[in-house]
């Protein structure tokens, strides 16, 4: 049978290297300053759902909240193989934390309708709290399934997952619908096709448009990516964006380690399993 199927992508600061100047003074991280890119996990959930189209067929359906510029990342899931896409954007969306920002996912699916899977990254590598999936999977009343690597068997609304555990595995057996979280551990992502690449560089939202006749040629190429702010998802504002968080971010800070706190070890098979047990002692790994 086809499925129907939702994939979350998050545009993210590439936060590898934090500099000191992309930071504001309350704490948040300046967006502009840093190379937005595709939240790594998400394009291993995105791979998960090709996969599953791939044997059984179905739709895949991509959807990013964030600012207008986030069209980036709708844009890249098209070119890799999504069916459609939605921007969820509004200027009362900014500042959430992951309660605010899965009411407005969970808005959203609701918005879509039925749906078999719900596919996101394990963890977004800025606010790297893993958070945002199973709460969605909360509001939608569905059961969820993290850390995926593999689906191993899907038949009707009966699912086996394979998802790792501290030193394994464990599989789960499950019933559709169902949300998924897949780590970078799962099957590597294919590249963007280049004829969807092509097609899909012209795509825009409607933010991105001059004029309605821009507007309606896109629209007549399938290339306009849909938008839905806040009135559209009827959301209420006093649970969406900094208004409806009920964390704040303090203050970020970059760590940087300096020469006095580093230490030789020695490589004997002593010394390493000597470092091994002062790592596990310490909860490090
Ligand atoms: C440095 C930093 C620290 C933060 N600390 C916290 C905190 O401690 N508590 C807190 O509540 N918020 C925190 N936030 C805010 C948090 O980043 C946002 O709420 C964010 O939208 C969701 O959380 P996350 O980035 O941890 O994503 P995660 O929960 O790690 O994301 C998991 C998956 O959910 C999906 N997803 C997440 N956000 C979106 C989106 N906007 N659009 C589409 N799919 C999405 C993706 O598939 C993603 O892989 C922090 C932000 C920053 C920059």
């Amino acid at each position: 049978m086809p499925y129907r199927m939702v994939c979350l992508v998050k545009q993210v600061p590439d936060t590898r290297n934090i500099t000191s100047d992309v930071l504001r003074e309350d704490g948040t991280v300046n967006r502009q300053a840093l190379p937005a890119v595709v939240n790594p996990d998400d394009l291993f959930a995105l791979e998960m759902a090709l996969g599953v189209r791939d044997q059984h067929g179905g739709e895949i359906t991509v959807i990013s909240m964030g600012p207008p510029s986030a069209v980036e990342v709708l844009r890249e899931a098209l070119s890799r193989g999504a069916d459609q896409a939605f921007l969820l954007t509004d200027k009362r969306f900014a500042g959430a934390d992951t309660l605010a920002t899965s009411h407005v996912l969970e808005r959203s699916i609701r918005k879509i309708g039925h749906f078999d899977l719900i596919f996101c990254g394990r963890q977004a590598i800025d606010g790297d709290t893993a958070q945002t999936g199973p709460q969605i999977a909360e509001k939608l009343n569905v059961p969820q399934v993290t850390f995926a690597e593999s689906i191993e068997e899907l038949n009707g609304d009966d699912i086996i997952i394979r998802r790792t555990i501290e030193g394994g595995y464990e599989r789960i057996r499950g019933r559709l619908p169902l949300l998924i979280t897949v780590t970078n551990t799962a099957d590597r992502p294919r590249p963007p096709s280049a004829k969807r690449l092509m097609f899909w560089k012209k795509g825009k939202s409607l933010l991105g448009v001059q004029d309605g006749e821009e507007r309606d040629r896109l629209a007549g190429k399938g290339l306009l990516i849909p938008l839905w702010d806040l009135e559209e998802l009827g959301c209420p504002a006093n649970i969406c964006g900094f208004q409806g968080s009920a964390t704040w971010i303090k203050s970020v800070e970059s760590v940087k380690l300096t020469a006095r706190e580093t230490r030789r070890f020695d490589t004997s098979d002593q010394g390493i399993t000597g470092l091994m047990n002062e790592l596990r002692n310490e909860h490090i790994i």
